[in-house]
């Protein structure tokens, strides 16, 4: 009989190596929606349990990918946040980058940000889809959710206001 220690320490490492591999969608891959250079500069785990991982499978079939066949490679600067980590990011307390409830990505394609903004709002379906602060031309980033059997559809446009972020209903 080994120690049991032993297995404690090995079965958390073969179940992040299977997720290392594993494949959400054709071109959408766990690690990428998982990958985050806060989480390892402070040390959070940022591994998602079998229901989080879910929640991102549909999000990645029903959204991205089909934005990724439509416009090409989408740059993802943030996915899946644990709540510790998006707590370091000073994300906010309901935030679906957390998986709870659904999943959450940030996109980021520079000036191509309002195609992408306008594709998802005009094709898709999806929870919820911010224009993230920028301009009236084109926003920084773009935030998509997508919560099967759940989604609201809902469009805002977030801003600035005396410093706070406010969101506001969006209007084209
Ligand atoms: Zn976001």
């Amino acid at each position: 009989m080994g120690h049991p220690n032993v297995l404690y320490g090995i079965i958390p490492y073969c179940y992040k190596i299977y997720l290392c591999c594993m494949q959400l969608s054709k071109n959408f891959s766990l690690a990428e929606m998982t990958k985050s250079v806060t989480a390892k500069r402070l040390g959070i785990d940022n591994t998602p349990n079998e229901q989080q991982i879910e929640y991102l499978r549909e999000l990645c079939a029903n959204v991205l990918q089909p934005l990724r066949d439509e416009l090409g490679p989408i740059l993802i600067t943030s996915g899946l946040r644990v709540p510790e980590l998006n707590k370091a990011v000073g994300g906010s307390g309901t935030s679906q980058h957390c998986a709870l409830n659904g999943a959450a990505a940030d996109i980021d394609m520079d000036a191509k940000n309002t195609e992408v903004f306008n594709y998802i709002k005009d094709n898709l379906v999806f929870d919820q889809l911010i224009w993230e602060f920028g301009s009236k031309e084109c926003p920084d980033w773009v935030h998509v959710s997508y919560n099967y059997g759940k989604n609201r559809g809902q469009v805002l446009r977030a801003v600035k206001q005396n410093g706070k972020t406010k969101y506001l209903n969006y209007e084209s």
